[in-house]
């Protein structure tokens, strides 16, 4: 029998400050423009949807950003997440490759969001805000910002992606349990929901619409600023406690990484795991192969263009230049609603189109049997977004057995797949299906990109 191999931190070994990947970058991000005007955006402009302390982050070139004490306090409920040495799933490959595996599932909500919706419910409570707008596809996202909200006595409202809302019922009522407001979207309640409905009455809505009704509610309501879960320069660098606690746990297994592999929705789980270690490559000191892995089902990264577009259907929100496969972009519904979105973070699209990552797509079948086949070995479901990382790390600890490497690949298990057994009911009664996007339907959402003069 082989033992779990397990490394914890104590809680004095978590990080107390967030690692801001601006400071290292070899060239600047683009800046973010105006969606009317097209001019240069300045944090005054941002102010009615965010905090300032918020926009301060999100323009940061600081390495380092403290992490408040009251922020921390909440995060050792669940932090430092255990690092797991994934040894039987070795074994079942007979692979000579090391695999290990961050956990992010051990949070409150079972996810990697928390690390964020807590940063975030925390400044927007210190800046006197009183309700908190957002969006969910999936329902992670708005589960972590209702129970934040309900730590800080913030209220929250949640417009959750229709195909979501029917799929996840869980979530849903979860998010009601802390005390949140829960609307399908797109909804009767916004000038931008019934837009689209009009359109198209029978949508499955997606995170681009739902993006645009919190922003609606937000730009409208003096007490109310909204709260992404993705995408954000400030939501990424939250989340670069992950990656910071598991450079020091593999310092304690005695490895360093040859591979760090993230699944990617939004950026910002790949982000946490992997931006300390790009930063070591920026900086030269390390050469550390970094893999992100999106579903065939909605490959900006891998299909979409570089370019700046709005992060939202009804274009309310800043442009930002990044991979988008187009902000009409609806993808199927598949069972990964976090990885259903159009855009990827500017972050990490600037940092792929400076040659520091390398991108992949998966079919949902394959990422399904990837996961079921990790479970089976470590007794931990993981949520069918993080399968997609788990699928690249099987097929490179493959590759490891043919070429006899013994490489050590690290991968974030970003959140459990507790809530999303329906989609495991139906991968395992052969109701899911691949979908893949001909050239020229990725090209009729491109060509609705903005033109920036
Ligand atoms: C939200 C979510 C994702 C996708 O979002 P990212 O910002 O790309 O991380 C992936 N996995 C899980 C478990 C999620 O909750």
């Amino acid at each position: 029998m082989t033992s779990t191999v397990k490394y914890l931190l104590t809680e004095d070994q978590m990080p107390t400050a967030w690692y801001n990947i601006q400071a290292d970058l070899p060239a600047p991000l683009a800046p973010v423009l105006h969606p009317a005007t097209h001019q240069l955006i300045g944090p005054a402009d941002l102010a009615v949807l965010f905090p300032m302390e918020l926009i301060k982050q999100e323009v940061s070139q600081e390495r380092s950003i403290e992490i408040p004490e009251e922020v921390q306090q909440i995060y050792r409920q669940w932090r430092p997440s255990p690092l797991y040495r994934a040894r039987r799933l070795e074994q079942a490959l007979d692979t000579p490759a090391k695999i290990y595996y961050k956990y992010e599932g051990v949070s409150s909500t079972g996810s990697h969001k928390p690390n964020t919706a807590v940063a975030q419910a925390y400044y927007n409570k210190q800046e006197g805000v009183k309700r908190l707008s957002t969006e969910t596809g999936a329902g992670q996202w708005g589960s972590a910002l209702a129970a934040a909200g309900a730590m800080f006595g913030l209220e929250v409202l949640v417009y959750m992606v229709r195909v979501s809302y029917a799929q996840k019922p869980y979530r849903r009522a979860l998010m009601e349990a802390y005390g949140a407001r829960v609307v399908a979207s797109p909804s009767t309640e916004t000038a931008s929901g019934r837009a689209v409905l009009a359109e198209h009455p029978n949508t499955t809505g997606s995170l681009g619409i739902a993006i645009s009704e919190a922003v609606e509610v937000a730009a409208q309501a003096g007490d109310t600023r909204y709260a992404l879960g993705s995408v954000l320069n400030h939501v990424l660098l939250h989340q670069t406690v992950i990656g910071l606690e598991a450079l020091k746990q593999l310092e304690m297994a005695g490895d360093y990484p040859d591979i760090v592999i993230g699944c990617t929705g939004g950026g910002s789980n790949f982000a946490g795991i992997a931006f300390p270690f790009i930063g070591a490559n920026m900086r030269g000191e390390t050469n550390t192969r970094i893999i992100a892995v999106e579903p065939q089902a909605c490959p900006s990264l891998t299909r979409g263009q570089f370019t700046y577009d709005f992060g939202d259907t009804a274009h309310f929100t800043p442009l930002v230049k990044m991979y988008t496969l187009g902000s009409t972009f609806v993808p199927e519904g598949i069972h990964a609603g976090g990885l259903r979105y159009h855009g990827m973070a500017p972050l990490v699209s600037h940092i792929a189109d400076l040659g520091h990552l390398e991108a992949r797509a998966e079919h949902q079948l394959e990422c399904f049997a990837a996961g079921v086949q990790f479970a089976r070995c470590e007794g931990i479901l993981p949520a069918p977004e993080a399968n997609h990382a788990v699928k690249t790390t099987i097929d490179e600890a493959l590759r490891c057995k043919e070429t006899g490497e013994s490489k050590v690949i690290l991968f974030n298990l970003c959140g459990h797949g507790n809530f999303d057994l329906q989609a495991y009911m139906d991968y395992h009664a052969g109701k899911l299906q691949n979908t893949a996007y001909s050239q020229e339907e990725v090209a009729m959402a491109l060509a609705g990109l903005p033109v920036i003069a």
